[in-house]
């Protein structure tokens, strides 16, 4: 970035938005992670599924414990948390948090650890927001 203008209204122009990108970045942030541990939960699955295939063990084994920053398959489909993400990050309505047999959901939704989907309720209210049908703030403990 070269010279910056020296009058204040470009300045603030340029300053708000460089806080909106700043906003975007951190709610896409919070995405990637969502998306990210939901990927490391199905890579954790399929593991377990190829080492179990693979090996044939001749005396029962235990399986292998899961990651421990991965959400287990058990915890996932006990809590039942779901976000459905923003048509795209600079949409204004928020994603939103569903749980899992909500059925007003109109996009693809991911499954989400009930820890992660309090996290991105409390972190970022204004870009992840809880669903109005389900309410699923009431059952994370999150209520306002
Ligand atoms: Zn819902």
């Amino acid at each position: 970035m070269s010279a910056l203008p020296p009058d204040a209204p470009r300045l603030r122009a340029i300053l708000r938005h460089l806080e909106e990108q700043i906003a975007d970045n951190e709610t896409l942030g919070i995405y990637l992670h969502l998306q990210r541990d939901a990927v490391r939960a199905a890579l954790a699955r399929a593991e377990r599924k190829t080492a179990h295939r693979s090996q044939r063990p001749s005396r029962p084994r235990r399986p292998a414990p899961p990651p421990a920053d991965a959400p287990d398959r058990g915890e996932l489909r006990a809590t039942g948390y779901v976000i459905e993400p923003k048509r795209h990050p600079k949409h204004p309505k928020p994603a939103l948090i569903h749980l899992a047999d909500c059925t007003a959901p109109q996009r693809d939704t991911m499954p989400v650890a009930r820890d992660q989907a309090r996290l991105g309720l409390v972190k970022d209210a204004e870009h992840i927001a809880a669903c109005e049908v389900c309410a699923p703030g009431t059952s994370l403990g999150i209520e306002d």
